[in-house]
């Protein structure tokens, strides 16, 4: 019984990716933070934070908000305590 050659029938490997639609909510790559001066980040002001997390309510990287890596781990730390005092979610819906 020969064996049959799966080689021939495998379909041709397609190089198209559709990933481009990463940084659809911040198109500009600067920190916001330093454009403003910002220093230091509210962790009750959840409006502004709630932009840099995700609807499952994880925190967003920084190669997607544009944050510097000073703000951006201010703005972790702010999420942090902000989750701890149940304005922001841990998880989300
Ligand atoms: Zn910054």
């Amino acid at each position: 019984m020969p064996r049959r050659s799966d080689e021939k029938t495998r379909k041709p490997k397609t190089k198209t990716k559709k990933f481009d639609s990463k940084e659809k909510f911040f198109r500009k790559k600067s920190c916001r933070f330093c454009l403003d001066k910002t220093e230091s980040i509210d962790y009750k002001d959840s409006m502004r934070l709630k932009r840099f997390i995700t609807e499952k309510g994880k925190i967003m990287p920084n190669r997607l908000t544009g944050n510097c890596a000073k703000h951006q781990r201010k703005i972790a730390t702010a999420i942090k305590r902000a989750r701890h005092i149940a304005i922001l979610p841990y998880v989300g819906e």
